[in-house]
């Protein structure tokens, strides 16, 4: 097939004008000059599609989802971070197996909507892979995993193995998509305790799935493993009368930062991709350390500020040559699913922070959202750029401001769902707007 709009933006290359993309079995062919890939031999008979004065982008990545969540939301007022957590756990406990389903799904097709093709998914259950292979997505699949007491690790990680053996099945039935893998995610520092944590991640090096772990989410989470204060603290000490906490979490903490903490129960390996989600608490030698292990980090700016968890040091994280995504988080911490809002109260942060260079602040921002994005999920082999080899996924907006001025600028300022004009995933239409 052999698609053509007014102006393509390769993410890896310079904007093309009077573009067209060349696709065939699902994958990108060639990207250039509408006259200039139109004469290549294998343009010659293929179906053909003008998107007129549309313009062309990578098919969005949202970092960071939990597609089974959708139904929880959309959250509009500011929430504290840990009377939400236990909202969120007490309606996952009335959620039958058909409302997951459903909520999966339906966070599915509100991405496709939104131009995203590809996702960082955190699977509580496995609807969210499920969806995933059944609408076409692409991303990395998390397999959540809580818990790690002493007296109960043994069998949580057979469960869990057995959990990872049923999503390895899902993925061979789905007849194992390129653009589609598996990953392994231990939840947060105060919720797998640090054997918890190096038996996953020693599963994830031994496999060779990627990681991805909620860190430095919120003040209360550094209070907690620093000096065992706070409300999280307090909460662990009264959930578990028996005394178990102080057998799993130290009561006077740990007297040492989230980054320390993860890194001495063996997050990290060198090569091996770790996604780290939010990072609004971290200080600069800890930057300089994700830095250094190749870590990268998903930013979520709403749900942190929804969350009251403060904002996280972009402009630090962008100078600092740590590989970064954005991400919506599901919508029980955001008011949409739309990745272009998003892009906007990152920008946000950034003006607030120092940055004033708006040209390369919107250029590196739609990185973020998909060459680097796709990076960050271990992806950008396969997505993240008009890259001849990889697959034919692309939004296309209706954004005429794009062709006249800065099309980044102008995709920063007006970028909506509602300019989504048409999602492909690997060269098939999945999402096309109502005229
Ligand atoms: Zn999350």
């Amino acid at each position: 097939m052999l698609l053509t709009m007014a102006l393509a933006l390769p993410m890896d290359g310079p904007p093309i004008r009077d573009a067209a993309i060349l696709v065939a079995a699902g994958r990108i062919v060639a990207v250039g000059g509408r006259a200039e890939i139109a004469a290549l031999p294998e343009a010659h008979g293929v179906e053909r599609r003008d998107f007129g004065r549309a313009v062309a982008l990578p098919g969005l990545v949202n970092g960071h989802i939990h597609l089974e969540f959708t139904a929880l939301g959309p959250l509009r007022a500011p929430e504290s971070f840990h009377p939400w957590i236990r909202g969120l756990v007490a309606w996952s406990q009335g959620q039958t197996e058909d409302d997951w389903r459903a909520s999966a799904v339906a966070g599915g097709r509100t991405s496709l909507a939104a131009g995203v093709t590809c996702l960082g998914e955190i699977l509580t259950r496995s609807y969210g892979l499920a969806t995933m292979l059944d609408l076409g997505l692409h991303g990395t699949a998390y397999l959540e995993f809580l818990g790690g007491r002493r007296a109960t690790i043994g069998e949580e990680l057979a469960r869990f193995d057995g959990r990872l053996a049923d999503a390895r099945a899902l993925l061979a039935e789905g007849g194992d998509p390129p653009g589609v893998r598996l990953g392994l995610s231990p939840h947060t520092p105060y919720s797998v305790t640090g054997p918890g944590i190096r038996a996953i991640a020693g599963r994830a090096h031994d496999a060779a799935l990627p990681l991805a772990m909620h860190l430095a989410e919120s003040p209360d989470e550094v209070a907690f493993l620093h000096d065992g204060t706070g409300v999280i603290a307090d909460f662990l000490r009264t959930a578990e009368p028996d005394g178990s906490p102080r057998e799993t979490f130290r009561a006077g903490g740990y007297g040492i930062g989230p980054v320390g903490h993860v890194a001495a129960h063996g997050l990290f390996r060198a090569g091996h991709p770790t996604l780290l989600i939010h990072g609004t608490q971290l200080t600069d030698p800890e930057i300089a350390t994700l830095r250094d292990e190749g870590a990268a980090i998903v930013l979520c700016p709403r749900s942190n500020a929804l969350l009251r968890c403060g904002a996280a040091p972009v402009a630090a994280l962008l100078a600092s040559g740590v590989t970064l995504a954005l991400g919506t988080d599901s919508l029980g911490s955001n008011a949409d699913l739309d990745l272009f809002n998003e892009l906007r109260a990152l920008a946000a942060i950034a003006r607030a922070q120092g940055l004033t260079d708006e040209a390369a602040l919107a250029r590196r921002l739609l990185a973020l959202a998909t060459l680097e994005g796709a990076r960050a999920l271990a992806l950008d082999d396969q997505l993240g750029s008009l890259t001849p080899g990889k697959l034919a996924d692309v939004a296309l907006l209706d954004l005429p401001a794009a062709l006249d001025g800065d099309p980044y600028e102008a995709i920063l300022d007006e970028g909506a769902t509602a300019r989504v004009c048409c999602t492909i995933l690997g060269g098939r239409v999945a999402y096309e707007a109502a005229l």
